[in-house]
C-alpha cells in the first residue's frame, strides 16, 4: 500500500511501539499490567508512566492547563461541548468546517455555525456573531483542505463575550505551535504516530468544566475509568517524538508538498496555500470533469480519499468544500493526499504516478 492519507491516521512510529511493548505484555518491572490506580508498587509504576505521558502531552499545549486523557479527540470535544453548555448555558457556535465531532455536538446543542471564506479561512467573527457566556468552537488546522485557522484571535473575541473558546487542534497538534488563547483543546494520539483510542482534554487553569465520565475517581475525579498505561506510555512517546521533530517533519512534509504540486500540473488547489495558511501534509485537489470515486477504485495501490474518514462511505460530499463554495459537482472531483514524517519522495511520487494513470484513464493527461 502506498499511505498517502496522513489526515485519517498515521503508522505507528517504531519509538512508540517500543514505548508500549511493556505495559503491553506485562514486561514493565515484571508486573506492567497492573491497574496505575493500585496502592502497591506495581499500580504506582504504572501511575508514573501514566503521569509521565501527561506531562509530555502537556509540553505541547500551551502553559497554564491540565491534560486529561479521554479515548481520543471525539469523545474530548464531547465532553467540552456536552458538559461545558451546562455551565455556560448562552449558546454554541461553531465554524461550518468542523469535524463531524464538533458539528454534531453544536447540531445536537441547537447551535450555529458561522461560514468560512473561498480559501477555508474563517473571518475573525464581529463579537455580536458569538455567542454571550457560552461556547466558541474552532479547529486549528482543518482535517480536509488543511486550512489554519486564526485562533488566538477568535479566543479573544469569545472571552470579550464572557464565552470560553473550544479549539479541536487534532490536525496541528504535534506538528505546529498551539496557540494560547482557547479554554479548552481536543488532541489525539493516532494523528501523531501514537496509538488509536487515546487523546486528551486540555482545561485552562480556572476553567470549571464539569466531570464528564461519572464512577471512580481516576483523572482527578474527571473522567473515570481505568486509564491505559500502554496507551499513555505511547501517547507520551509520539509526544515527546513530535517535539523533538517537529521542525525537522514540518520541513520533510513541505518538501513533498514542492513535489506534489510539480507532480499534478493541471489540478486545481481546494484552500488556501500561503504561508501560515495551511499545513502543507496535506493537498486537497480537483480537476473538472474527474470522478474522484472512479479514481480511488482505478488507483487502488494507493491509500487515499475523498474527504474525512468519518465522512466516507456515506456518499454524502464533503461539508468542508460545500462551505467553501465548490458546486457539488466540483466537489465530486475533489481528493484528498496526506503525508508526513514516515513518506519518501519514492513513495509520493509513486502514488501521484499512480492517481495520474488513473485520471489519464478517464482522459486527463
Ligand atoms: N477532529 C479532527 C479534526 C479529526 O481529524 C479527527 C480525526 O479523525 C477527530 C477530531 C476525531 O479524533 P478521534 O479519532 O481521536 O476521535
Amino acid at each position: 500500500m502506498i499511505y498517502l492519507d496522513y489526515q485519517a491516521t498515521t503508522p505507528l512510529a517504531p519509538e512508540v511501539r517500543e514505548a508500549m511493548l511493556p505495559w503491553l505484555v506485562g514486561e514493565a518491572e515484571g508486573d506492567g499490567f497492573a491497574n496505575p490506580a493500585s496502592p502497591y508498587r506495581a499500580g504506582r509504576a504504572a501511575s508514573v508512566a501514566v503521569e509521565m505521558a501527561r506531562d509530555a502531552v502537556a509540553a505541547l499545549l500551551p502553559p497554564g492547563g491540565r491534560v486529561f486523557f479521554t479515548s481520543g479527540a471525539t469523545e474530548a470535544i464531547n465532553w467540552a461541548l456536552f458538559c461545558g453548555a451546562r455551565v455556560k448555558p448562552g449558546g454554541v457556535v461553531g465554524s461550518a468546517i468542523e469535524h463531524a465531532a464538533g458539528l454534531q455536538c453544536i447540531e445536537a446543542l441547537g447551535g450555529s455555525l458561522l461560514p468560512v471564506g473561498a480559501y477555508g479561512l474563517l473571518p475573525v467573527p464581529a463579537a455580536d456573531a458569538l455567542p454571550e457566556g457560552g461556547i466558541v468552537a474552532t479547529m486549528l488546522v482543518n482535517n480536509e483542505i488543511g486550512t489554519i485557522q486564526p485562533v488566538a484571535a477568535i479566543a479573544e473575541v469569545a472571552h470579550a463575550r464572557g464565552s470560553w473558546m473550544l479549539c479541536d487542534a487534532v490536525q496541528g497538534f504535534g506538528r505546529i505551535v498551539i496557540p494560547e488563547g482557547p479554554d479548552l483543546i481536543a488532541v489525539t494520539a493516532h494523528k501523531i504516530h501514537g496509538p488509536k483510542g487515546i487523546g486528551a482534554l486540555w482545561v485552562r487553569d480556572g476553567v470549571a468544566l464539569p466531570p464528564f465520565m461519572r464512577g471512580g475517581a481516576q483523572e482527578q475525579g474527571m473522567r473515570a475509568g481505568t486509564v491505559s498505561p500502554a496507551l499513555c506510555a505511547g501517547f507520551g512517546a509520539a509526544a515527546r517524538l513530535a517535539a523533538e521533530r517537529m521542525d525537522a517533519d514540518a520541513a520533510h512534509v513541505a518538501r513533498l508538498w514542492d513535489i506534489a504540486l510539480d507532480e499534478l500540473q493541471g489540478w486545481e488547489i481546494n484552500g488556501a496555500t500561503g504561508e501560515g495558511q495551511r499545513w502543507r501534509g496535506n493537498l486537497n485537489i480537483r480537476r473538472d470533469g474527474v470522478n474522484a470515486t472512479r479514481l480511488l477504485s482505478d488507483a487502488r495501490q494507493v491509500a487515499f480519499s475523498l474527504g474525512s474518514a468519518c465522512g466516507s462511505g456515506s456518499g454524502r460530499v464533503s461539508h468542508v468544500l460545500r462551505a467553501i463554495g465548490l458546486s457539488e459537482a466540483d466537489a465530486r472531483s475533489s481528493i484528498r493526499l496526506g503525508w508526513g514524517r514516515y513518506t519518501s519522495e519514492e513513495t509520493l511520487r509513486a502514488g501521484l504516478g499512480a492517481i495520474k494513470a488513473a485520471a489519464a484513464l478517464q482522459g486527463h493527461i
